[in-house]
């Protein structure tokens, strides 16, 4: 007979996203389940395991912990260490231990299957609760105070648990066991919904049919959620949507659509495995699929262009207002044109009455804005486009520490922040452009919410290069100690290197629409050669006249007259640019250009695209910058093309690309009757065939191996995978922005990540 296996004690320290997500729970049944004894608890940000048992039993405990966690958590590490066992009988949740120390906020989490398939159940007791939720599911940044994350400390505090779900919170074999979020019928929220000035108000599943059947008449109905609210129509319905943008004031930008499963996303989209997978993904973002040539959807929804975005329910009250509805719905967010999104009852009610016939609302208070994410799909890469619910406020990790905490405040438009402590980097939400008082007043809460969740209180401030914007101005009334300031091109290219941990000297392909250069001019088809340092700027896209300035990116037959201008006269290929122009403002326009009133020179290569799809005559008004760029994209599609002449010189030991033959040559082919989408498939060849070759002069001459994209340009996959593919086929490393994108979204983190790197170094 052999003698009883002894028995050893060991502490593990779990690093990562585990508070909030159902960590706790999951180790107390672990452990249950492998017969080992001793205690779990949160303690400052981590979580703490004390096992004891057979030796055998804590290695399997240490195999199932990351093979089972739950599905929201990300286990960053375990430190593993040797304890002194306690004698300990059976397994506890233990108190919290807090300290001054970083803590993780969870970041929101879609409904789980389990509490959808209960939702639907007529025998649960949850059947058709627009607020089921579990340990593994439900709001959680949007609707926390401070931490730790307890319900006292979010907004589910105004709800006392009833009895029986007290007992299920309380049941470590319960899915709800230590759910803070937990609520029924009898003690939850609740729904309700009331006309433009709270007349005629009905309640619970009422409210939700009477919602639907206003849908079902074309209505905009404002719908509280869970970072906002949304403005729903119908997304089948034409006339619903059109009434819907003249409202809002947004003519032209793509809408989303909300379905309830793959299923109905399929019907309205086509759908790989990998896009399924995101789709289904917690944090539940908005997918840019392309829609199926039968779709049912409404042309007005994306007009133009070959994507539409697409996400699937991710709160109860979505799953039952679908229901009800039947169809699929736009949902987009509740605020006038890049105004920050509604959240408050009364904010809501007051801001959104102008847009909306009714309103669906619930009183579970939103304590934090987040937009929906967004996701689109290129090549091998997952793209967030937009880092929002489901992510924000996890934060990221800085290649390099910051020795002091520090914010970083970010681009004028499209802002997000970052504040930093050590490495640990939390990029704020999409906030939206900093133009009024309004994005200004949602910037100083969000940022003063953010320093109180992390407990970061920064003595040093990071701004842009920019004089006049507003970010400038708000960096240097936070009044600390110190501002830096970072170009708008480096901080893009910075961000694509420190997600990627990399803080060795990259080529830095930086293709964007608008940032302020260095030498004062605008900047956004630079080559740098950089680093966290600092950047050297290699090559450019030549210096063009933008008559009217910020205009010409509203207006693209501007940029084309500018580019005309480079050709030394006038020249037939650029005649479709003006087609419908009157005469006398074109004639204006080309005074301003050659006074030099009012015409910042840019090497830009969201205006090069503009120009381009003016002399297409794809268009020449945009209603938002980059319009243009994607129409061309969509009309590429992915068509085989040669590339066009697009010449490089070198001008003092700097390469400028030179686009005005590439531009005649578009406008002399769509002349000559060639088809307009081969040519804008063309276009984009030429574009990243040139780069491509710059990319790999440069490199050889630095003596570098790898390449970094960043800039809002590169929201063109086929661009983005074009220049991938081709450096990739020369051999160079590339690193493509996943995690922030690559728009203006990333530029906090980029802006942080080189101050860090400049604080670090001095
Ligand atoms: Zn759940
Ligand atoms: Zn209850
Ligand atoms: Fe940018």
């Amino acid at each position: 007979m052999s003698a009883a296996p002894p028995m050893v004690a060991r502490l593990l320290r779990v690093t990562g996203v585990v508070q909030g997500v159902g960590f706790r729970p999951f180790v107390h049944r672990l452990a249950v389940r492998l017969s080992l004894a001793g205690w779990v608890r949160n303690a400052a940000g981590t979580v703490e395991i004390h096992l004891e048992g057979a030796p055998d039993s804590l290695d399997e405990f240490a195999r199932v912990l990351h093979a089972e966690a739950p599905p929201v958590a990300r286990i960053e590490g375990v430190a593993s260490m040797h304890a002194e066992a306690l004698g300990a009988d059976g397994f506890a949740i233990a108190d919290s231990v807090d300290a001054d120390t970083l803590r993780p906020v969870p970041p929101d989490i879609g409904v789980c299957a389990a509490c959808e398939t209960e939702l639907f159940d007529a025998d649960n007791r949850r059947f058709r609760h627009p607020f089921i939720t579990c340990t593994d599911c439900g709001p959680r940044y949007t609707i926390i105070d401070s931490l730790p994350y307890d319900r006292e400390r979010t907004s589910m505090k105004a709800f006392a648990c009833c009895p029986q779900c007290a007992a299920e919170y309380a049941a470590p074999d319960d899915r709800r066991f230590h759910a803070e979020t937990v609520a029924c019928p009898a003690c939850g929220p609740r729904v309700w919904c009331e006309g433009l000035h709270g007349e005629g108000r009905a309640d619970g599943e009422t409210a939700i049919l009477l919602a639907a059947t206003a849908l079902h008449m074309g209505a905009v109905v404002a719908v509280r959620g869970l970072g906002g609210f949304h403005l729903a129509v119908d997304a089948t319905n034409d006339a619903a949507i059109r009434r819907l943008r003249e409202r809002k004031r947004r003519d032209a930008k793509p809408l989303a659509v909300m379905v309830r499963c793959v299923a109905d996303a399929r019907r309205l989209a086509e759908v790989s495995a990998r896009e399924e997978v995101a789709l289904l993904s917690s944090a539940r973002p908005i997918v840019l699929l392309q829609p199926r040539a039968e779709t049912r959807l409404a042309a007005s929804l994306a007009p133009g262009l070959d994507r539409v975005g697409v996400m699937l329910a991710y709160t109860p009250l979505h799953h039952l207002l679908l229901e009800a509805a039947d169809r699929p719905l736009v949902m987009t967010s509740g605020n006038l044109s890049e105004e920050p999104i509604a959240i408050g009852l009364d904010e809501g009610r007051e801001r959104l009455r102008p847009l909306v016939d009714l309103f669906l609302l619930h009183d579970r208070d939103i304590l934090s804005r987040c937009d929906d994410s967004v996701v689109r799909l290129a090549g091998a890469h997952d793209i967030l486009m937009r880092r929002a619910r489901g992510h924000a406020p996890a934060p990221l990790r800085l290649p390099v520490a910051s020795p002091q905490p520090l914010i970083a405040v970010g681009p004028h438009l499209k802002n997000t922040f970052t504040l930093v402590r050590d490495d640990q980097a939390f990029v704020s939400p999409h906030i939206g452009d900093l133009e009024g008082l309004e994005a200004l007043d949602h910037w100083s809460q969000a940022y003063a919410r953010y320093r109180a969740l992390f407990r970061v209180e920064p003595t040093v401030a990071v701004r842009d290069l920019h004089p006049g914007y507003l970010s400038t101005r708000l960096a240097e009334e936070l009044g600390l100690a110190r501002v830096f300031t970072v170009q708008h091109h480096h901080a893009h290219i910075a961000a694509v290197a420190a997600e990627h941990g990399v803080t060795t000297p990259v080529v830095g392909v930086a293709f964007d629409g608008t940032g302020y250069g260095d030498d004062g001019h605008v900047w956004g088809a630079e080559v740098l050669v950089c680093d966290l340092a600092g950047y050297r700027r290699a090559a450019q896209l030549a210096y063009v006249g933008l008559p009217g300035g910020d205009l010409a990116a509203r207006e693209p037959w501007r940029v084309a007259l500018g580019y005309e201008a480079l050709t030394g006269g006038t020249s037939p290929a650029f005649a479709l640019a003006y087609y419908g122009i009157p005469l006398e403002m074109r004639t204006l326009v080309t005074q301003q250009l050659t006074q030099g009133v009012n015409t910042p020179m840019a090497s830009s290569m969201g205006r090069l695209f503009d120009a381009a799809a003016a002399v297409l005559g794809v268009r020449r008004h945009a209603s938002f910058e980059g319009q243009a760029a994607m129409e061309l994209e969509a009309l590429a599609g992915d068509l085989p093309a040669e590339p066009l002449p697009f010449p490089v010189r070198d001008v003092d030991g700097r390469l400028v690309l030179d686009p005005v033959p590439l531009l005649s040559a578009l406008g002399e082919g769509r002349r000559h009757g060639a088809d307009v989408a081969r040519l804008a498939a063309r276009f984009h060849e030429s574009v990243a065939e040139t780069a491509a070759v710059v990319a790999r002069r440069v490199a050889h001459d630095a003596g570098l191996d790898t390449v970094a994209l960043g800039g809002g340009a590169f929201q063109n996959v086929r661009l983005l995978l074009g220049i991938e593919r081709r450096l990739v086929a020369a051999g160079l490393h590339v690193l493509v922005p996943r995690l922030l994108g690559p728009n203006d979204g990333a530029v906090s983190y980029g802006q942080a990540a080189v101050a860090a790197w400049r604080l670090s170094h001095e």
